[in-house]
């Protein structure tokens, strides 16, 4: 499958709406848990192991990374959720600026959530989901790290994951995800292909 994310560039940071490149076209957020494994899905989504990385650097982990892969279309990686050494302040700082991000920018076509497929769904995914939802997005879910899970743990994590999504009324996608064995690869790409119309 052709995979037109290997020509992702990074862009610039900001660290709130204002500070965002102009917003015409269409882009695609990643967001996660700290840890949830999204540096690692980006990089094997764009097969650039820099590209990540200038995400992680010291100064970056909270700001809203562009990604640029042509004239029309980004990727943005907004900074990991959930890390308990960040001062309360600059949590709800953060969290200001995140849903003015969500809620007005308008070349935001969609979320990709990525959560560890062993331990999904917890309190700052449901927030997370929450306002994607009211920001009126379009969501899918990546069960990350699905090579440390059996084939049958990894199918029924999948499974509950949809039924819970279904019994709270959140209209997302779900799909098991292995950056290490490049799983799920291919049905990312189709999802980001129809998000940004490709
Ligand atoms: P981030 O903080 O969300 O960007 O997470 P990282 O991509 O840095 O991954 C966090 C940890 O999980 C690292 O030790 C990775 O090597 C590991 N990891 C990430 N993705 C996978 C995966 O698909 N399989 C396995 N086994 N480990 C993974």
């Amino acid at each position: 499958m052709k995979n037109p994310y290997t020509k992702a560039q990074f862009v610039t940071s900001a660290p709130r709406l204002s500070r965002c490149p102009p917003d015409q076209g269409v882009e695609i957020a990643f967001a996660g848990r700290s840890n949830a494994g999204k540096s690692s899905a980006l990089n094997t989504l764009t097969q650039q192991k820099t590209l990540a990385r200038t995400s992680k650097t010291p100064g970056r982990t909270q700001l809203i990374n562009f990604f640029r892969l042509d004239d029309q279309r980004r990727l943005v990686d907004l900074p990991g959720y959930g890390f308990a050494k960040v001062p309360e302040a600059v949590k709800r700082e953060w969290q200001r600026n995140l849903t003015q991000y969500l809620n007005r920018r308008q070349s935001l076509a969609g979320l990709i959530v990525l959560m560890d497929a062993r331990h999904p769904l917890t309190e700052h995914d449901e927030q997370m989901l929450n306002l994607a939802e009211a920001a009126g997005l379009k969501i899918h879910i990546l069960l990350t790290k699905a090579d440390k899970l059996k084939k049958s743990q990894a199918e029924r994590t999948l499974q509950a994951v949809s039924e819970a999504l279904a019994a709270g009324e959140l209209d997302a996608s779900v799909q098991l995800f292995s950056a290490t064995k490049r799983q799920g690869l291919e049905e990312l790409i189709r999802v980001l292909n129809d998000w940004t119309g490709q």
